[in-house]
C-alpha cells in the first residue's frame, strides 16, 4: 500500500467562511507542489475551541497525500504555507488564520526538537482524529495499533461534520 501522510488543518481567527477559503487555498497549494501528489481532503468539521472557550469555533479538516519530502522538509514547507496563507486577504485584522500539522507520516516515527510524529495530540483531539478516520478508517499508528482503537470518546456537540461547504 502507498502509505498515507496526513496533515491536519484548522483555523478560527477570522470567522469560518474565511477559514474555509483559506483551507481551499491550502489544498490548491498542496496539489500544485511538485513533490506532493494524491491530495485528498476530508469533510470540513466545526469544532468547539479547546481550553480558552471565549473564542469562535474552529473549522478543521485533514488532508491525505503522498510526498517525497522528508518530514522536516515537509514541516518547513507547511510553515511557509501557513505564512503565505496568513497573509491572504480575509478580514483586515485577521492575525493567524491557519494551522497545519503533520498528524501521521505513513508508519514513520520522528522525534526531535522541532517535530514529533505521530502528532502528540492525535488520539486526544477529535478535530484531528475524526477527519483522519473519515479518510482512512483503518489508519494505524507506527507501532501497529489501529488509530480508531486508541482515540478517546467524543462528547456530544464537540465536533460537527459540515456536509457541504459553508459557502456552498
Ligand atoms: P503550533 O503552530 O502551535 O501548532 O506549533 C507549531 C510547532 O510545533 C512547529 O513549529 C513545530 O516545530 C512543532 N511541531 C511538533 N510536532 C509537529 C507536527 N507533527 N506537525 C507540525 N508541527 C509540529
Amino acid at each position: 500500500m502507498d502509505e498515507g501522510i496526513f496533515i491536519g488543518v484548522g483555523g478560527n481567527s477570522v470567522g469560518m467562511i474565511a477559514v474555509e477559503a483559506v483551507i481551499r487555498k491550502a489544498e490548491d497549494a498542496l496539489r500544485s507542489h511538485p513533490q506532493i501528489r494524491g491530495v485528498v481532503r476530508s469533510s470540513l468539521y466545526i469544532t468547539e475551541p479547546w481550553g480558552e472557550e471565549d473564542q469562535p469555533p474552529f473549522l478543521n479538516a485533514v488532508f491525505r497525500l503522498q510526498t517525497s519530502l522528508e518530514p522536516p522538509d515537509l514541516l518547513v514547507y507547511l510553515k511557509q504555507l501557513e505564512g503565505e496563507l496568513g497573509r491572504v486577504e480575509t478580514y483586515r485584522w485577521g492575525p493567524r488564520v491557519i494551522d497545519l500539522d503533520i498528524l501521521l507520516y505513513g508508519q514513520r516515527q520522528w522525534e526531535d526538537d522541532l517535530l514529533t510524529i505521530p502528532h502528540k495530540y492525535l488520539s486526544e483531539r477529535p478535530f484531528a482524529f475524526v477527519p483522519l478516520l473519515e479518510l482512512e478508517p483503518d489508519a494505524r499508528l507506527p507501532q501497529g495499533q489501529l488509530l480508531r482503537e486508541m482515540v478517546r470518546p467524543i462528547e456530544d456537540g464537540e465536533i460537527k461534520r459540515v456536509a457541504e461547504g459553508l459557502s456552498g
